[in-house]
């Protein structure tokens, strides 16, 4: 497979750089080359992007809306095949990849409703011949930013609400997720989107980024990365004036508490700290355990990590399969050799794994202060890190001990604490006896402190960003 710009409804093809994309499962099978634009491909999806925005603008949202349910029925029909060339790209496990294909689909048909439901209010006037109302609009054209780890939701979850609202949208997703970004507006071309109303142009973050951000008319700009590339973009749009939302890193704790039932609990916390390899911006990477049961916290979850089975990722078995790149892998090796030699290894997979990929089996360390980089940074791989806590209250203080406000968990039987902690955790997304995690795509997600820029995406918290209010005020009788 190649891939290819979607602009202005033609495929275009640009001839500057070329890379080959092998697939992180065994390093061998060519899955497909990514042609990488230029700026000109910028310019171009602005012309189009700008000319659809004229029609597409003035279409009720019902009739945008059947757009979206077209683009959500032909997602299902490709669903298999999506899913499928995602995780040979990028590595996720295809049980997994599936999974998050059919977060698209109901994103698509939750926001396709929106274009029915999504209304102003009535403002009463203090003039009786006044009618005073407030109606949203669209921004215009919005730049959508996406990372390489959820290659298909994330997107999604951007352009379904910036679409429903009336916007037209430029796409760059991450360059190790091209191929899947191909298809996918292959996928959208075949449900009858209209020519320039979603644009996909491929290439390097900072050249795409750059003249997306810098030289172009842009109303709006979505973007979901790394906290460094997130807070460079927020400044570049604040100047410009540009409405923006940046959703960034995590470093997500989960407490378990003497109460509870750890045969329940270390499931969730090696799920939320190891799907994915750990590639998750909610992805459990402290683990803060109740001084108490932390000898039976440590056995148990022993035994449960030795077993994971790490395999290519096409495997329908697979719990995780290899990390997404070369780059991936070797950041996080640096930070598993800090495990080794600043800290003691209290869990530690010892499957075997029969493919040569970029395979990184879980590690769990232990015996480092709260300030240590290994309880502190962003890790985006399968090493976590516990901390033992004396009571609930010091678990609150080292939950919230950190820059980031993703996702937090807490796990217990005792509902006094569990409220507590719903009320004191410092996180966008904070669960109880679950393990930490995005949210249901009808409920807002988003995080607080270095994690976002205190907006929220998915539900109807994005049709939020993605509109304005105007207010309207019509005299009738004068
Ligand atoms: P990244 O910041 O390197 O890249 C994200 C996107 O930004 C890519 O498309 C990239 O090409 C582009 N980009 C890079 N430099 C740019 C620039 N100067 N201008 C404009 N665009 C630029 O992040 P990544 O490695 O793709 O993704 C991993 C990160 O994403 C992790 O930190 C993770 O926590 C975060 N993430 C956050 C969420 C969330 O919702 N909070 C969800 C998923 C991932």
């Amino acid at each position: 497979m190649e891939s290819k710009n979607w602009i202005g409804g033609e495929w275009i093809r640009p001839n500057k750089r070329i890379a080959v994309v092998k697939n992180p499962s065994n390093l061998q099978e060519e899955v497909g080359v990514i042609h990488l634009s230029d700026e000109s491909q910028v310019y171009q999806a602005e012309q189009s992007s700008k000319q659809a925005f004229k029609q597409w603008s003035k279409l009720t949202g019902a009739a945008r809306s059947e757009y979206l349910y077209k683009m959500a029925a032909s997602l299902e029909k490709y669903s298999e095949e999506l899913a499928t060339l995602a995780s040979s790209e990028m590595g996720k496990p295809i049980t997994e990849m599936k999974g998050e294909v059919t977060r698209g689909i109901h994103l698509l048909r939750y926001y396709a409703g929106e274009g029915v439901r999504a209304d102003g209010s009535i403002i009463p006037s203090s003039d009786v011949n006044v009618l005073q109302y407030s109606q949203r609009v669209p921004l215009g054209v919005v730049g959508v930013i996406t990372p390489w780890n959820f290659p298909v939701a994330i997107p999604i979850w951007k352009f379904a609400p910036a679409l429903i609202c009336g916007n037209t949208v430029i796409w760059k997703p991450a360059e190790i997720a091209s191929l899947t970004a191909t298809k996918m507006a292959e996928i959208f071309e075949e449900a009858g989107l209209p020519a320039g109303v979603l644009n996909l142009v491929i290439g390097k973050g900072r050249v795409i980024g750059d003249t997306l951000l810098e030289k172009i008319e842009l109303n709006g700009l979505s973007f979901t990365g790394s906290t460094e590339t997130g807070r460079k973009i927020a400044a570049t749009c604040a100047s410009r004036n540009i409405k923006y939302q940046t959703e960034m890193g995590g470093k997500n704790a989960a407490i378990i508490l003497n109460d509870a039932d750890l045969s329940k609990t270390i499931p969730m916390v090696i799920s939320g700290a190891f799907r994915s390899s750990g590639q998750k911006c909610t992805a459990t990477s402290r683990i803060i355990v109740q001084k108490d049961i932390y000898p039976s916290f440590i056995e148990q979850i022993q035994k449960a990590v030795s077993h994971i089975k790490i395999t290519n990722a096409l495997d329908p078995t697979a719990y995780l399969g290899p990390v997404a790149s070369k780059s991936q892998f070797d950041i996080v090796n640096s930070y598993a050799e800090i495990a080794r030699s600043q800290a003691e290894i209290i869990a530690e997979c010892h499957t075997s794994i029969t493919e040569e990929g970029y395979y990184i089996k879980p590690l769990i360390a232990s015996g480092v202060q709260a300030n240590h980089q290994l309880v502190q940074e962003e890790i985006f791989g399968p090493v976590a890190v516990t901390l033992q806590a004396e009571n609930f209250e010091e678990a609150i203080d080292l939950c919230n001990q950190t820059i980031y406000g993703l996702s937090a968990s807490l796990f217990t039987t005792d509902l006094s604490k569990a409220h507590r902690f719903l009320n004191e955790a410092n996180a966008g997304m904070v669960r109880v006896n679950q393990e930490t995690a995005g949210v249901e795509y009808q409920a807002p997600f988003g995080g607080m402190k270095l994690s976002s820029s205190h907006t929220r995406e998915q539900g109807q918290a994005a049709l939020s960003f993605y509109s304005e209010i105007k207010t309207c005020a019509i005299k009738h009788t004068f």
